[in-house]
């Protein structure tokens, strides 16, 4: 991964408590916790930095503001679309809840590096999948702009596992 990507991830993270973070585990962990194309790569832009927030659109002059599509409040940067957003903090909240139930989905951390897929270990996978479920989420809606929804989060999990939705309603 560029440099320079490492170095941005970084500086977001800095407000954050800090946790290590294994940059050659971190881009191979979409490989290994998901076969799912389209989770992959999209993973794979998110480390790289290659998905247009409305802060990057404004920039090009493609959209008319640069202000968050769930909150319309701050701009929308890549930490502030995918953590720091309240409507985004909301549903990892619920996120981290739900997944709590199952005990082989518990987690340790509920760290921003940890639910964005920053990570100094890759043996927890089905922990990971279920995090990248969840990202992939805040993504698909961002494209269409209601906030996120653990209830329809559940759902897409579910069926993105293949397991029949009446386990997880
Ligand atoms: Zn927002």
């Amino acid at each position: 991964m560029p440099q320079r990507n490492q170095d941005k991830w970084i500086s977001d993270f800095q407000a954050y408590a800090v946790e290590e973070i294994d940059w050659s585990k971190t881009c191979s962990l979409p490989f290994l916790c998901t076969r799912k194309s389209k989770l992959r790569i999209f993973q794979f832009k998110l480390i790289h930095r290659r998905i247009s927030t409305n802060r990057y659109l404004f920039k090009v002059g493609i959209s008319s503001s640069e202000q968050c599509s769930f909150c319309e409040n701050t701009s929308e940067s890549l930490l502030h679309l995918f953590w720091e957003c309240p409507k985004t903090k909301v549903f990892w909240n619920e996120v981290i809840k739900w997944l709590g139930n199952f005990s082989c989905l518990l987690t340790k951390s509920s760290s921003p590096q940890l639910c964005l897929g920053f990570v100094d270990d890759t043996t927890a996978l089905l922990v990971h999948h279920a995090l990248l479920i969840a990202r992939y989420h805040i993504f698909g809606l961002n494209q269409c702009t209601p906030p996120p929804l653990a209830r329809t989060f559940h759902s897409e999990f579910s069926d993105l596992l293949g397991i029949r939705k009446t386990l997880f309603t």
